[in-house]
């Protein structure tokens, strides 16, 4: 199909990109991998399950209703089920190339004269033994089991790592009836004491879940760290109620944590381990941006975030990028980037330049100023290398232990490309996706914004048909 303005991703900075756009006479396609429009924060139940009240799994169900309902009411062209797998840029405009349905094999082009990459931005999980254990899952992948399957991924939780996200989904999981054991955070509440100033409105957010953990009572452990997952046979309700392993030869899964507190230098503080039951471990150090589809456009990165100018544009003309894609910071930070990327895309599109827009200028830098200081503010313990046994896997797609990352650092590697030249660290099927961090962080050296020529893996059938004429004669 062929329209003026291709936004991809409909999460919160996407969908207000694309309204903002259309509104000034734009045609516009919304692009997305997922099934509904909503993104990370407005996911919603598939429509089978017949969710009673879906709001009750979400904050600011006002802002969703009033996408939604100007998303059905516009001239907008939603293009769901749609995994976007590279944008080409050519004399006419762009390019968007994706794979439709679940099984991602029929190809899909969208023809666009400009660009605004919404992908939003994903997790980041780092290792600790125990980690792949059926039952430890991501905390942002335990409350998207909640919000789109409405499913609890299990009765007894640990939500453990360093992030706001763990208070949502300590909260989420708490009132969805599952046991929260303990939330182990491994900052210390004093780091956000240094912020306060820039953190005004985010303050009264962390109250408000400080009191939805105390009425659910989730006891939470601040400067600890989840040392280890220990499996054993899968856990079952006793009579009693309580949790215990089964003993008929079911496959193993998570039964418990051990979890430790951390000395001022994010160092284990020896003889404070201690062991806490769960039959689920939802784990998570914060979100990296989603920046392949931007980095195959040659955007410019600033470090591992798509870089913009005021008016969300990156440096290659024509494509604009907001949201997470450009820095983690929120929905309503999403919410304000994509508003003004999609004024600002239709404006430039028609030849004009955009009319100011105060308020959304005014929200974007309050947001992101508090943003900063939340990033600042939380981080993993320093020392978690020091956790990690020589047996514990790093990369889950090749199966590569920290053994053997250490193995190639002893023979001189000393990057992430090396270690993974000589281990295969990151050639699997997410492309070093979840392990990058971890084999910096043991090799001692920054993550570095990977190059990807493609977002999604793609049938070598559907890159033939790319370009046929190219083909053996
Ligand atoms: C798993 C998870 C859980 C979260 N939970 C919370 C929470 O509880 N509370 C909170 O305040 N914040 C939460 N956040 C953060 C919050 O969701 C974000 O701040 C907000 O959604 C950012 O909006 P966005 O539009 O930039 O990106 P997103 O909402 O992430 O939307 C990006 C969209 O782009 C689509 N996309 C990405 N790549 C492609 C591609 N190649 N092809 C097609 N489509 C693509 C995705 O399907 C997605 O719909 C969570 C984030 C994640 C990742």
């Amino acid at each position: 199909m062929r329209t003026d303005l291709a936004v991809i991703g409909a999460g919160p900075a996407g969908l207000a990109a694309a309204l903002a756009a259309c509104a000034r006479g734009v045609r516009v396609a919304l692009v997305d991998a997922a099934t509904e429009a909503g993104g990370q924060f407005y996911r919603q139940p598939a429509a089978g399950l017949r969710a009673g009240r879906p709001e009750a799994l979400h904050h600011r169900w006002r802002t969703w209703e009033r996408l939604r309902d100007g998303l059905a009411a516009s001239a907008v062209r939603v293009l769901t089920d749609h995994h976007v797998w590279a944008v080409e840029r050519g004399p006419d405009g762009f390019t968007v190339h994706a794979l439709l349905g679940p099984e991602q094999e029929e190809p899909a082009e969208v023809h666009a004269r400009a660009v605004i990459l919404a992908t939003g931005g994903y997790e980041q999980v780092l290792p600790f033994p125990g980690w792949t254990l059926p039952g430890v899952v991501t905390a942002g992948g335990a409350q998207a089991m909640l919000k789109g399957g409405l499913v609890v991924p299990g009765r007894r939780a640990v939500v453990a790592g360093s992030g706001p996200l763990l208070l949502p989904v300590a909260t989420g999981l708490a009132a969805a009836g599952v046991e929260v054991a303990a939330l182990v955070e491994s900052t210390a509440p004093r780091r956000l004491a240094g912020h306060v100033p820039a953190l005004a409105g985010k303050l009264a957010e962390g109250a408000g879940y400080a009191a939805r953990l105390l009425r659910h009572r989730v006891p939470v452990l601040t400067r600890h760290t989840v040392v280890r997952a220990h499996g054993g046979g899968t856990m079952t309700p006793r009579p009693d109620g309580a949790m215990a392993p089964r003993t008929d030869g079911a496959p193993l899964r998570l039964t418990g944590v051990t979890v430790a507190a951390l000395d001022g230098d994010g160092r284990v503080r020896p003889g404070t381990e201690r062991h806490l039951p769960c039959d689920t471990l939802a784990v998570g150090h914060g979100m990296l941006p989603h920046t392949d589809l931007a980095d195959g456009l040659g955007c410019r990165l600033d470090g591992l975030a798509v870089a913009v100018d005021a008016e969300q544009r990156t440096d290659v003309p024509g494509v604009w990028a907001a949201g997470e894609a450009t820095g983690v910071g929120g929905a309503a930070l999403a919410l304000a980037e994509g508003h003004l990327a999609g004024r600002s895309a239709a404006a430039r599109l028609r030849g004009t330049t955009p009319d100011p827009a105060p308020a959304a200028v005014k929200a974007r830098t309050k947001l992101r100023r508090s943003a900063a200081a939340l990033d600042s503010a939380y981080a993993p313990p320093a020392h978690w290398p020091e956790q990690v046994t020589d047996d514990t896997v790093i990369c889950r797609c090749e199966e590569v232990t920290a053994g053997a990352v250490r193995d190639a650092l002893d023979l001189g590697a000393g990057d992430e490309r090396t270690v993974k030249l000589l281990t295969r660290a990151g050639m699997g099927w997410c492309q070093g996706r979840m392990c990058s961090t971890a084999v910096a962080g043991l090799a001692g050296c920054p993550p570095t914004p990977s190059r990807r020529p493609f977002a999604r893996p793609v049938p070598l059938g559907v890159l033939a048909r790319q370009h046929p004429q190219e083909g053996p004669s």
